[in-house]
């Protein structure tokens, strides 16, 4: 868990497309501005106009792995990745901010015409495929409804339709994408948001060049609450 060396650039983990461009205000915001475009470049380490900042691109749900082990020095990732990661590799990660960007909600999702109400009071098990086993499984024990959990890696609005599950836990926006699957959002499991994380090593060794970032992304992003 050591933070990277100290004569490197901080390192800041982001995922391309909705966090990667809902990131880039709050740099600007610190007086950080990007030329690379991660959609284009095939380059995974991008320079930013700090000397003393560099971003590299993974997997959204790789970014708390590479915070925690101190291969970046902190990232932003979403609450929905968070929690389960936090759940399988507690520790390691401090949290301090809120950045209200990619918000959506996490739902429980069935096919249009199927009663979730009846088959959840009948207490028959239902079948749910999720990535989010840990949510998922969290909401229905809280619920007391009894369920088989699935664990899919994507494409979860197919596993209604061709019978691998009866319901579905996934991220929804606009709803565009349930709908076009002839699917409906029947529950919230949680709203989701981005979080800033940090490695705790290098809060420590590193603060006098991380707070003045964590302060800037706060103040940014205060007003998108
Ligand atoms: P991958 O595409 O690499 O399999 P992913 O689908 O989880 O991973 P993205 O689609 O880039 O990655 O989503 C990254 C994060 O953005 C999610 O963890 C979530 O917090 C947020 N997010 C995902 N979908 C939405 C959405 N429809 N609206 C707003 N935010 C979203
Ligand atoms: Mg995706």
């Amino acid at each position: 868990m050591s933070p990277a060396s100290l004569d490197k650039p901080l390192t800041l983990a982001l995922s391309k497309g909705r966090i990667f461009d809902e990131t880039m205000p709050l740099l600007a915001a610190a007086g950080i501005h990007v030329t690379e475009n991660p959609e284009s470049s095939r380059k995974l380490i991008i320079p930013t106009s700090s000397e003393n900042l560099q971003l590299i691109i993974v997997r959204a749900s790789d970014v708390p792995t590479y915070v925690q082990y101190g291969a970046a020095d902190f990232g932003i990732a979403g609450k929905d990745v968070l929690h389960e990661h936090v759940a399988e590799h507690p520790g390691g990660l401090y949290q301090p901010v809120d950045l209200n960007i990619a918000r959506c909600r996490l739902c429980v999702a069935v096919r249009r015409g199927f009663d979730y109400e009846a088959a959840v009071h009948q207490g028959a098990r239902l079948r749910v495929a999720t990535k989010y086993v840990q949510a998922a499984r969290e909401h229905f024990a809280a619920k007391g409804v009894y369920v088989d959990l699935i664990k899919l890696y994507g494409s979860m609005e197919l596993a209604p339709l061709v019978g691998l599950a009866d319901a579905i836990v996934d991220l929804v926006s606009t709803g565009g994408t349930l709908k076009a699957n002839n699917l409906v959002a029947v529950e919230e499991v949680a709203q989701i948001s981005s979080r800033l994380i940090v490695n705790q090593a290098s809060l420590k060794t590193r603060s006098a060049e991380l707070q003045p970032l964590i302060d800037a992304f706060s103040r940014a992003s205060a007003g998108l609450a």
